[in-house]
């Protein structure tokens, strides 16, 4: 049944988004503005401040002024505050799961775990920076070294449209808990979400000037954040050529990077796994979050004497996952984020059909005639110098090619120029783990699909990023090190010209 292409408009959506600049909401200074559309009916629902440098500018140094209490701030004082952001995340969970599901096209019961992850992120670093002790070395009895961790100053966030409320938490937990100042660029095509922080930081009780957003063009808003030479350091996630583009403009100035890219992670399945619970892991994978998900299962690798039976059973299950409006809370797949997107992910969707075989999905539903909508498809026989093997499509479309022995397994695995997230599924774990060590990437999930306590590190290889997020590993690329070395007892200097 044909279902009306308006969108559940949102309550309090707002028609006009803005910069958020020293603890105030700030217009561009040239009054330039954008167009942000929802990806249902793909019209304007509300304009945002499209940033450039002397907005960024403005923020940076309301970020520079805020950063001296800041950091001096105890990690007790600053644990509380999170905590509290935390609660007010909380407190507008059906919010926040209302806005990002228009705004991205994500389905509504998935962006309320997105809300939910987002808290606990703020709820996480608060703990971690409690704990958090400093290390001190004694060498002997005459000498004491002790380490001096200081926040680095301030920094800047620059975020995709995947999940964008929960990313932009990942980043900015980890950077006020160290005790930097930030300013935030959100991902230009989903700023709804982003502009509820102003009133969940002033809930809970955030000096003006430690947190500061400015939306706007990643060319514009977000390339004056990369040049701004009082930003030491940079946390970005997005995709490869964006993030290599932002190393080399960073070349110069030296800048701390955290680089979190994309992905075309491997599942291997091997004939002995349980096939049942493979096959729930490799749909949910790769469908779910639209398939608009860094770490997603995109290629899967099947072990030849199953490979028949395990690619049936996938498109047959693809063809009943619900794919409807992102507000229906039965919908599983909802609307790609954009126009624009979406026109990719169709063109891999045309080009798959030349390089393999298409068995499942390749078209809009036929109860959906508008919208960015994508039955989730599924493509088997796949080459491995396909480009629908080799290239992340971000979108609901699964490339699967079979095996014969666990080098094989192991090789094409490795045949892509990414390197993020790869899961095995064996019922021999010794198998498993030699998989798990063999395979380049930097997370793996062996007999599981993807899950991640928040103490782990987070992060790739190879074309897929540099660095890691999550637990302490975010605490050290927000902080500087620095080493005090006390003589306790009699200093004996060498002697130089006595
Ligand atoms: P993108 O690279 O196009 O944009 C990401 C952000 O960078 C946006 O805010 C954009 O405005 C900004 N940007 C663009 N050009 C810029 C420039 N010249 N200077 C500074 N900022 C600039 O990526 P996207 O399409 O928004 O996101 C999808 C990609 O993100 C996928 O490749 C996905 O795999 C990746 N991703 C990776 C992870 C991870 O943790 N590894 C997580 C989520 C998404």
């Amino acid at each position: 049944m044909p279902v009306p292409s308006a969108p559940a408009r949102p309550d309090g959506l707002p028609d006009h988004i803005r910069h958020w600049i020293g603890g105030e909401f700030a217009d561009s200074a040239g009054g330039a503005v954008f167009d942000v559309i929802d990806p249902v009916s793909n019209t304007r629902y509300a304009t945002a401040s499209a940033g450039g440098p002397a907005d960024v500018d403005k923020a940076v140094a309301a970020a520079r002024a805020a950063f001296p209490a800041w950091a001096a701030l105890g990690n007790r004082e600053r644990a509380n505050i999170l905590t509290r952001i935390a609660d007010a995340v909380e407190a507008r969970e059906d919010r926040l799961a209302e806005f990002e599901s228009f705004d991205s096209g994500l389905p509504i019961t998935q962006a309320r775990g997105q809300a939910r992850r987002a808290a606990e992120n703020f709820r996480y670093f608060a703990d971690v920076i409690v704990a958090l002790g400093e290390e001190a070395f004694r060498v002997g009895d005459q000498q004491l070294n002790y380490v001096v961790r200081t926040p680095a100053g301030v920094a800047g966030l620059i975020t995709p449209w995947n999940t964008p409320f929960m990313l932009e938490s990942w980043k900015l937990a980890p950077a006020i808990a160290s005790g930097c100042t930030l300013v935030l660029k959100p991902a230009e095509w989903t700023p709804l979400s982003a502009g509820l922080w102003p009133e969940i930081f002033t809930e809970a009780g955030v000096p003006a000037g430690v947190v500061n957003i400015v939306h706007g063009i990643g060319e514009e808003a977000g390339q004056a954040l990369v040049d701004h030479p009082d930003v030491p350091l940079l946390s970005f996630t997005g995709s490869t050529d964006t993030g290599r583009h932002i190393m080399r403009c960073s070349a110069d100035g030296l800048k701390a990077l955290s680089m979190e890219l994309g992905g075309k992670s491997p599942v291997v399945v091997f004939a002995d796994a349980d096939l049942d619970a493979a096959l729930d892991s490799v749909i949910f994978g790769v469908f779910s979050l639209n398939g608009e998900r860094c770490t997603a299962g995109s290629r899967v690798l099947v072990e030849r004497p199953v490979y028949e039976e395990f690619t049936r059973r996938l498109a047959e299950r693809a063809e009943k996952v619900r794919v409807g409006p992102p507000s229906d809370p039965a919908t599983e797949v909802g609307a790609l984020v954009h126009p624009e997107h979406y026109a990719r992910v169709l063109e891999y969707v045309e080009i798959g059909q030349r390089e393999a075989k298409l068995v499942a999905g390749g078209d809009r539903p036929a109860h959906l005639p508008e919208g960015n909508y994508l039955q989730p498809t599924v493509f088997s026989d796949v080459p491995r110098d396909a480009r629908i093997f080799q290239e992340e499509i971000f979108g609901p479309v699964v490339a699967v090619a079979a095996f014969d022995t666990e080098d094989e397994a192991v090789e094409l695995a490795n045949a892509t120029r990414y390197g993020l997230a790869a899961y095995v599924w064996t019922g021999d774990l010794r198998r498993g783990h030699r998989i798990a060590h063999a395979v380049q990437s930097g997370m793996v999930w062996v007999n599981s699909h993807n899950v991640r306590d928040l103490r782990t590190p987070f992060g790739g290889v190879k074309d897929s990023g540099l660095g890691r997020e999550g637990g302490a590993h975010s605490i050290d690329f927000f902080s500087e090190s620095k080493i005090v070395h006390v003589m306790l007892g009699e200093v004996h200097t060498p002697r130089f010209g006595a």
